[in-house]
């Protein structure tokens, strides 16, 4: 961050901050949110945080989770923290459209507007920028930014936790996006005291039976192996959102067991949701999918994990996926795990 100076000297003073994140918020956006507003509410401030749309059950342990404000169940209140705001924080997007109706409300705002974020290509939206790609997760970031500001000092357990509990999921469990200075940041937050083995277990152990269950069924039922592009794809019907009432966040981490078949080196996982089909993408080593998500839909994302949608059924979505593919077989063929 270039103007790391100037922001320094408005975090000086006492300000009312909006921190926000993407729609449908996974470990790192509510880490890196809750981690931001715990270290900014130290500094004084008045912090508030919004989500475009409800965040998992599965992260309800999290320290003042229920203070995060959901702009799809209270628009007014949102706009309200919004217009009030003197600086807003954009965390793990880098495009306003990834917050939809709350991007409309950010963009025409004179605030001063931080973006910290690890996703391609980021918009110029901002007037603090910390982007970097090669980060495993916004938490790790915020670490970083915390360096910046050198205020250290002020990173405790529970700033850690919530900063933790990103960099596990994003990493899916120290397995992908590491590095020696993730290793070292983690490091830092094991000393200020972070309990990483009860983390792993609240993260990693607790599914409920119907989670295990409808991993079943996508392994039994909706799972196609193309060999010939080195693609594994599962699948979801509308009929089986209701068969085994998939809400949000039930469908986290199934995509991943695609990659655990050893030529399998793309992973698709395309759900026929109620209103739109919401395709998540993911390889290994140096295939990228970011490209696929981008060109054909209208997504984005990392290298190794992306996502789009798409307003077709998802017959066509699927038939659409599989028509790609083709166009991807050699690079496919040739890339190194
Ligand atoms: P997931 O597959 O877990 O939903 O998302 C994986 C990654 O792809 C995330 O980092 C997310 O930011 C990105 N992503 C998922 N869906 C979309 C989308 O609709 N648009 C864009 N631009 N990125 C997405
Ligand atoms: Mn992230």
């Amino acid at each position: 961050m270039e103007n790391i100076t100037q922001l320094k000297a408005l975090l000086g003073v006492p300000k009312n901050i909006v921190i926000t994140t993407h729609r449908n918020p996974d470990g790192d956006a509510i880490g890196s949110s809750l981690g931001l507003y715990h270290f900014l509410n130290k500094g004084g401030h008045t912090v508030r945080m919004i989500t475009p749309s409800e965040y998992p059950e599965n992260f309800s342990w999290m320290p003042e989770i229920e203070k995060m404000v959901v702009y799809d169940i209270d628009p007014e209140y949102s706009q309200e923290l919004v217009e009030k705001a003197d600086i807003i924080f954009c965390l793990d997007f880098n495009a306003l459209d990834r917050i939809d109706k709350l991007g409309d409300l950010i963009e025409p705002t004179k605030c001063h507007k931080v973006m910290i974020d690890h996703h391609l290509y980021p918009e110029g939206f901002a007037d603090f920028l910390l982007s970097d790609t090669t980060a495993s997760s916004t938490c790790e970031l915020i670490v970083d930014f915390i360096h910046l500001l050198g205020m250290e000092s002020d990173l405790d357990v529970k700033i850690g936790e919530c900063l933790f509990t990103g960099i596990i999921t994003d990493t899916g469990s120290f397995r992908y996006s590491t590095s020696a200075k993730l290793y070292r940041i983690v490091g830092e937050l094991v000393e200020r005291g972070v309990d990483d083995y009860k983390l792993q277990d609240l993260i990693n152990n607790s599914m409920k039976e119907k989670h295990l269950r409808l991993l079943g069924h996508c392994l039994n039922n909706r799972m196609e192996i193309l060999e010939e592009y080195n693609t594994g794809i599962f699948y979801l019907t509308k009929q089986d959102y209701e068969d085994f009432d998939i809400q949000r966040g039930d469908t986290e981490g199934i995509v991943n067991y695609l990659l655990k078949i050893k030529n399998v080196k793309m992973a698709a996982f395309i759900m026929e949701q109620p209103k739109i089909v919401k395709i998540s993408l993911r390889s290994k080593g140096d295939f990228s999918v970011q490209e696929i998500a981008q060109k054909h839909f209208k997504g984005g994302g990392h290298k190794n994990a992306s996502g789009g949608f798409s307003f077709q059924p998802l017959e066509t979505t699927l038939k659409r996926f599989k028509g790609v593919l083709p166009q991807y077989r050699d690079k496919l063929a040739a890339a190194v795990i």
